[in-house]
C-alpha cells in the first residue's frame, strides 16, 4: 500500500484547493476535508483499499441515498459504513500532522488544532470551537474573536489614554530639565565669574595695603638715613674741631718757654670751647613694631571700606521670571522683559522660621508689621516690587569690630 499523500501545503499545493476535497478528489489519493483551516475528523479505508476522510465520506454518501449500501467514489465497488475501517495509522499521522499544524500556526488551538473562534471573556483567552464546548469554559462568556478583539481594544485604548498623558507630562519634564540644564551651566558660569571678580577686589585692595605699607617702611628708612647722615656730619665736625684744637694746643706745648708763653692766653681759651656730648636722639630706629604689629587685623580692619554687610540676601533661584537682580544680589527691579528660568521648587517655596516675622522701617527701627502663626519650620521673606523705574534695594547694615 502506498503511503497516502499528507503533504498539504493548502493552497500551494495544486492537488488541493480550499473547498471540500469531494469536489477535487484525484484517484489512489487520500481525499481529504480540505476547508481551511485543514480540519481532519476522521480517517478511513473501504473495503477496495481506497482512503477517503470519513467525514467528507458519509457526506457524499449521504448525497448518494438514504440506503445502508453505497459505493467507493473511485471504483464504485459497494461499501457501507459498517464495512469501513478506521485506519490507525492514518488516524496517527493525521493526529501528528495536526499537532505540527497547530504547533506552527499560533491562530489555533494546540489542544484540537482547530483555529481560535472564541475569546473567553473570564479567562481573557482566544479558544476554538471545541474549547468552547469542554468543561474549562462552562459558564464563560464566549464572544465571537473579533467581537472579543474589538472589545480588547476598545479597553486598551482607554487604558492607553492615562500612560499617554503621563509620556506627555514626562516629556514636558524631561524639557524643562534639559532647560534647566542649561541653567546650571550659565548659572555656573556667570557665578564663577561673580567669584573671580569679588576675589580679584579683595586680591587689588590687599596689593594696595601692602604697597602702602610698604612705601611706609620705605619712606622711614630714608628719613631715618637722613638722620643719621646729619649726625654723622656734626660728628665729623666736632671730631675734626677737637683733634685740630688738641694738635695745635699740644703743638703750642712744644714750642719754646717764650712763645709757647706768649701765646698761652690764646692757647688756654682753645681748649675752654667744650663741646656738647655726643647726642642720641630718640626714635632714631625704624620703628617695626608699628610696621608689624597686629598687621593683618589692622588690614582686615580697613577692609570694611570695601566689604557690604546684608543682613538679607535675594535668592535668584526664587526671583520671578519678571525681576533683574544685581550682582551682589541685594537689588531688585521689575523689568519689562519676562526672562525664561527654570520652574524649580525654590521659586515657589515660602517659609517661614520662628512661627512670627517681623518687618521694620531700617532708619527709626520701627516695626511695621509682624506676621505671627507661622509655623513653617524655615521663614524666607518674599519681596515683591511693582514699579519698573524704582528697584527695591535692600540696605547693607553697620559693620563694627570688636575685640574682647
Ligand atoms: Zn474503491
Ligand atoms: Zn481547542
Ligand atoms: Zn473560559
Ligand atoms: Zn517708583
Amino acid at each position: 500500500m502506498r503511503q497516502p499523500s499528507i503533504d498539504l501545503g493548502g493552497a500551494s499545493n495544486p492537488a488541493f484547493s480550499l473547498k471540500p476535497c469531494l469536489e477535487k478528489w484525484l484517484p489512489d489519493m487520500l481525499i481529504l476535508r480540505m476547508t481551511f483551516p485543514v480540519q481532519f475528523v476522521s480517517a478511513s479505508v473501504l473495503t477496495c483499499r481506497h482512503r477517503f476522510c470519513k467525514a467528507c465520506l458519509k457526506d457524499s454518501w449521504e448525497t448518494q441515498g438514504s440506503g445502508d449500501s453505497h459505493y467507493c467514489l473511485l471504483c464504485w465497488c459497494r461499501s457501507s459504513m459498517d464495512q469501513i475501517v478506521v485506519s490507525s495509522a492514518l488516524e496517527k499521522t493525521c493526529e501528528s500532522f495536526k499537532v505540527d499544524r497547530s504547533k506552527n500556526d499560533p491562530e489555533a488551538c494546540e489542544e484540537h488544532g482547530e483555529k481560535f473562534t472564541l475569546f473567553c471573556l473570564e479567562d481573557l483567552e482566544p479558544i476554538c470551537g471545541l474549547c468552547g464546548k469542554g468543561a474549562a469554559h462552562t459558564g464563560h462568556r464566549l464572544y465571537p474573536i473579533g467581537e472579543g478583539a474589538h472589545d480588547c481594544k476598545e479597553e486598551l485604548k482607554s487604558a492607553l489614554l492615562p500612560l499617554k498623558e503621563k509620556l506627555q507630562v514626562y516629556k514636558k519634564a524631561k524639557t524643562a530639565c534639559e532647560d534647566m540644564a542649561e541653567h546650571i551651566k550659565s548659572q555656573a558660569e556667570h557665578t564663577e565669574t561673580q567669584i573671580k571678580d569679588e576675589f580679584e577686589a579683595l586680591h587689588i585692595f590687599l596689593k594696595e595695603q601692602e604697597a602702602a605699607r610698604l612705601s611706609a617702611l620705605k619712606a622711614e628708612k630714608e628719613l631715618k638715613n637722613l638722620e643719621v647722615n646729619h649726625r654723622f656730619e656734626d660728628m665729623n665736625h666736632e671730631i675734626a674741631s677737637l683733634s685740630n684744637t688738641i694738635r695745635l694746643v699740644e703743638k703750642e706745648m712744644n714750642s719754646k718757654d717764650v712763645l709757647f708763653l706768649k701765646n698761652y692766653k690764646e692757647t688756654i681759651r682753645r681748649t675752654w670751647q667744650t663741646p656738647l656730648e655726643p647726642q642720641n636722639v630718640p626714635g632714631a630706629l625704624i620703628d617695626v613694631a608699628k610696621h608689624l604689629g597686629s598687621l593683618k587685623f589692622r588690614v582686615w580692619e580697613k577692609m570694611k571700606n570695601i566689604v557690604k554687610y546684608n543682613p538679607v540676601i535675594l535668592d535668584p533661584n526664587t526671583a520671578a521670571s519678571c525681576f533683574i537682580l544685581s550682582e551682589d544680589l541685594t537689588v531688585v527691579q521689575n523689568s519689562t522683559q519676562i526672562f525664561k528660568l527654570p520652574d524649580n521648587l525654590e521659586r515657589f517655596d515660602i517659609n517661614m522660621d520662628r512661627g512670627k516675622v517681623t518687618f521694620y522701617d531700617p532708619r527709626e527701627r520701627a516695626p511695621l508689621y509682624t506676621f505671627t502663626g507661622i509655623i513653617s519650620p524655615r521663614a524666607f521673606p518674599y519681596f515683591c516690587s511693582a514699579c519698573k523705574e524704582h528697584p527695591l534695594k535692600i540696605l547693607p547694615t553697620r559693620i563694627l569690630l570688636s575685640m574682647d
